[in-house]
Parts: structure tokens; C-alpha cells; sequence
């Protein structure tokens, strides 16, 4: 984004360094997605074919071919096959409640299992790390941490890593200074917790002329990618991308319409509830997030949480160009909708509105200068030798409205590669 445009930050590494991980970590979690279309060059298909379109969503089809616009199957980490033990989706668009079927590919399902399957990893749940702990030379020897029971306890370590993500990697940082790192630790150049990028989000939603049955299918089933390149909008630089998201966004129950299509009691809403539901058509879409100085993570001077430390607090700003962008996105989802066969908007919110922390990013980002970034393209911190961060906090920039969770998991795999061979040169 900085050579090419002129903003942001550029990644130490490139795509086709990362891509072959992409692909291994696909086939650990089980990923559906289609042949042709994807806006991500592949050196390999994915692993299972794609899941059907929805019939709401083939509304948002035929909406975006009158726009001109592509629209495919959105890849997904849910089965359209049964794989690796693991059903195939059924459908009930519930994935944001945790999925019942254990077919959605989260980490539980996933990574964890088949590590714990190694007899070489341990999973303390119910603790809180309160402190990394620094020591000479360089290193860091451990964690302080309360276990379930309240009671401190420390945790000797060769390595850290630490994934808590853009919010709570720093703050963890920076509650770790101390005698050897006065300003936090790995904050040498300042520059833990800057650049916070956050979720720049749109969502569109309205009453569809049919009765569609929009409640049921797998969220975010459908996805367009013709903005998603960084010089896709004119005269904006940075993507974004949109797709179906009735039941991403909770239309998917009689409740969510009760709540914010249908208000009212009686007869007259149940009457009106049998005219509405099952039409609701959403579309959301996500956009790219530029770095800018008043967009930071840093400790609350006052808030603390209940064991006494500093809660992290975030500074958000949107610039110009995330306004203007914003603006842009608004204006597609709308025409989208009313090309899909909408008659009446009946809601509308985006990042302007409300923060949504669902994509955020940087905040320890990685990069070949110590001076300007917090880790190296591994992911290991410039000056602590054997301290790692393996979240989005590392990332230099978000995206066009790509989700983060298969590039975490990427650069997690890539990184472990590299430990490996550190632990085999001695250097870790
Ligand atoms: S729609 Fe989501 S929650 Fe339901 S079975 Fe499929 S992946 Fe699981």
C-alpha cells in the first residue's frame, strides 16, 4: 500500500511467499469455495466445492448482474462435503452461535484437537496471563498468570507467543514493562499499539417484494470482489468488498423481526409478522482501514479490570478517505438491494454508527525495520529474541475486506516452520 499508493505500510513478505500456507491451513480447516472468480490468485483449488447459494441470496445475485457487478459463492470454512471426521453443514445459519454440528471449522474443531492429539500440548483454560516476563540478555523466561482458582502462578517458557489479538496483544505488552523494558516490552520503537486499524463495515437491509425464506442458509454464502483492489474506487485508494448477510446479521428468528422489522402487538403484528418474515435481504460490506495517528491502543489511565490491571482503551478516528470510502460502500449495498427486487429499507448502520471489533488489525506490526514496527517478517519481536505475536496485530495493513482469520492462521503455520528450524540451529 505505501510503495504503490502512497498510505499505509507495506508487508515485509509477499503473497506468494504466504500463499502455499493459505492453502495448508484450508486443509486443516475444511474449506468450500469456488472454482473460478476468486479475486486471491491459488496455486491449488479449494479443498471442497462450493456450497449452493441461498435462494434470498440469489436475489443479491441477480441484483448485481443488472449492476454489472460479479457475484460468486463465497469461500467458507464450513463443509459442503463431510470431511476430516466432521459433517457437512446443514444449513441452519446459526454459525455466529457456534456451530452445533462441529462442520464450521473453528479452532476447537480444528487446530486444537489435532494438537492436543500430539501428546505435546497442554490447554489451561480459565487462566489470565497478567504479565510477560522479561529477563536479561534479551529474553523473555515466561508468563505470570491466575489460573481458574484466582491463584498466581508463573509459567517458565523457551518461547512466548502470544495471539491475543489487536486489542489485548498490546495492552499485554505494554502491562509488561519493567526493569528491563521501561516503556513495555517489545515497544522499542514506540510503536505498540499504533496504527490501529478497525473494522470499516456497511450493512443495508430491506423488505424484498417475495417471501424468500431469508432466514435460512449459511451466512454469507455470496460475495462480490470488483472493489476489493486498492485502486478499485476512483480516486480512493483502498478496497472493499460486500455479500449477502440476512443471517450474519441476525435476521434469521422471529425475535430479530419482532425487534427491528415488525414492531407493534396484537393481532395486527402477528399479521404483520406472517407478511415479513422470511424477506428481510441484507447485504454488508467491509472496507479497507488506513492507518492514521489518532487510531491507537494504549492503557486506561483509570479503568481497571478485575485483577487490578489497566483495561486496554481504543482511540478510533476515520479519516477522510475511510468516510468517503464508507460512503461509497453505502451507496452500492443500496442500489444492490433495490436492483435485487427490495421495495421498502428498514435498516441501515455502518463503522460511522457503530465500532464493530470483528476485523482489527495492527498495533504490532511486522516489518524489516526496527524503527518503524514491532516484529520481524516471522512475527519475532526485533529486540526479544524469543518473543513472538501471532494475531492480526502483526498485520502492516487490513486488506480490501478480507476476513483476517485464514492469514492469522498462515502466518501462524509459516511461523512454526520457523521456529522449528530455530529450535534446530540453536538460535531460539
Ligand atoms: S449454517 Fe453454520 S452453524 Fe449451521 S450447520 Fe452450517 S456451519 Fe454449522
Amino acid at each position: 500500500m505505501h510503495s504503490r499508493f502512497g498510505v499505509g505500510a507495506d508487508w515485509p513478505i509477499s503473497y506468494d511467499e504466504l500463499e502455499p500456507y493459505y492453502g495448508e491451513a484450508e486443509r486443516i480447516v475444511g474449506v468450500a469455495g469456488p472454482a473460478a472468480g476468486d479475486s486471491r490468485p491459488r496455486s491449488t483449488p479449494y479443498l471442497l466445492p462450493p456450497h449452493p447459494l441461498s435462494y434470498a441470496t440469489t436475489k443479491i445475485a441477480e441484483g448485481c448482474q443488472l449492476q454489472g457487478l460479479p457475484f460468486i459463492a463465497n469461500a467458507r470454512a464450513a463443509l459442503s462435503e463431510p470431511y476430516d471426521g466432521r459433517p457437512e453443514c446443514n444449513y441452519c445459519g446459526n454459525c455466529n452461535r457456534g456451530c452445533p454440528r462441529t462442520d464450521k471449522g473453528s479452532a476447537d474443531v480444528t487446530f486444537i484437537p489435532k494438537a492436543r492429539e500430539t501428546g505435546r500440548c497442554e490447554i489451561l483454560t480459565e487462566c489470565h496471563v497478567t504479565r510477560i516476563l522479561a529477563g536479561p540478555n534479551d529474553r523473555v523466561t515466561g508468563v505470570a498468570y491466575r489460573d481458574a482458582s484466582g491463584t498466581a502462578r508463573i509459567a517458565d517458557a523457551r518461547s512466548v507467543i502470544v495471539a491475543g489479538g489487536a486489542v489485548e496483544t498490546p495492552r499485554l505488552l505494554l502491562n509488561s514493562g519493567g526493569e528491563f523494558a521501561p516503556d513495555g516490552l517489545a515497544n522499542e520503537s514506540g510503536h505498540v499499539g499504533r496504527h490501529f486499524m478497525e473494522t470499516l463495515h456497511w450493512t443495508s437491509s430491506g423488505l424484498h417484494q417475495d417471501h424468500l425464506g431469508s432466514h435460512r442458509g449459511l451466512p454469507a454464502d455470496g460475495i462480490c470482489w470488483h472493489y476489493n483492489a486498492p485502486d478499485a474506487i476512483p480516486g480512493i485508494p483502498g478496497g472493499f468488498r460486500f455479500g449477502s448477510a440476512a443471517r450474519e446479521i441476525g435476521f434469521n428468528g422471529p425475535v430479530a423481526y419482532a425487534r427491528r422489522v415488525v414492531p407493534g402487538w396484537g393481532r395486527a403484528h402477528k399479521a404483520a409478522m406472517r407478511d415479513a418474515f422470511g424477506r428481510v435481504v441484507s447485504i454488508s460490506a467491509i472496507g479497507e482501514s488506513l492507518p492514521n495517528d489518532a487510531s491507537y491502543i494504549d492503557l486506561d489511565p483509570a479503568e481497571k479490570d478485575s485483577l487490578g490491571l489497566p483495561k486496554a482503551r481504543i482511540h478510533s478516528h476515520l479519516g477522510d478517505g475511510e468516510l468517503r470510502r464508507l460512503a461509497f460502500m453505502a451507496q452500492t449495498c443500496r442500489e444492490v438491494l433495490m436492483a435485487s427486487g427490495v421495495v421498502e429499507m428498514i435498516e441501515e448502520f455502518g463503522a460511522y454508527d457503530t465500532f464493530r471489533p470483528t476485523h482489527v488489525f495492527s498495533t504490532c506490526r511486522m516489518g524489516d525495520d526496527p524503527a518503524d514496527s514491532v516484529v520481524d517478517r516471522f512475527g519475532c519481536s526485533h529486540r526479544w529474541r524469543n518473543l513472538f505475536s501471532a494475531d492480526a496485530s502483526v498485520f502492516p495493513s487490513s486488506g480490501g475486506g478480507e476476513s483476517p482469520a485464514l492469514t492469522i492462521q498462515a502466518l501462524a503455520i509459516r511461523m512454526a516452520r520457523d521456529l522449528v528450524e530455530r529450535a534446530r540451529k540453536g538460535t531460539l
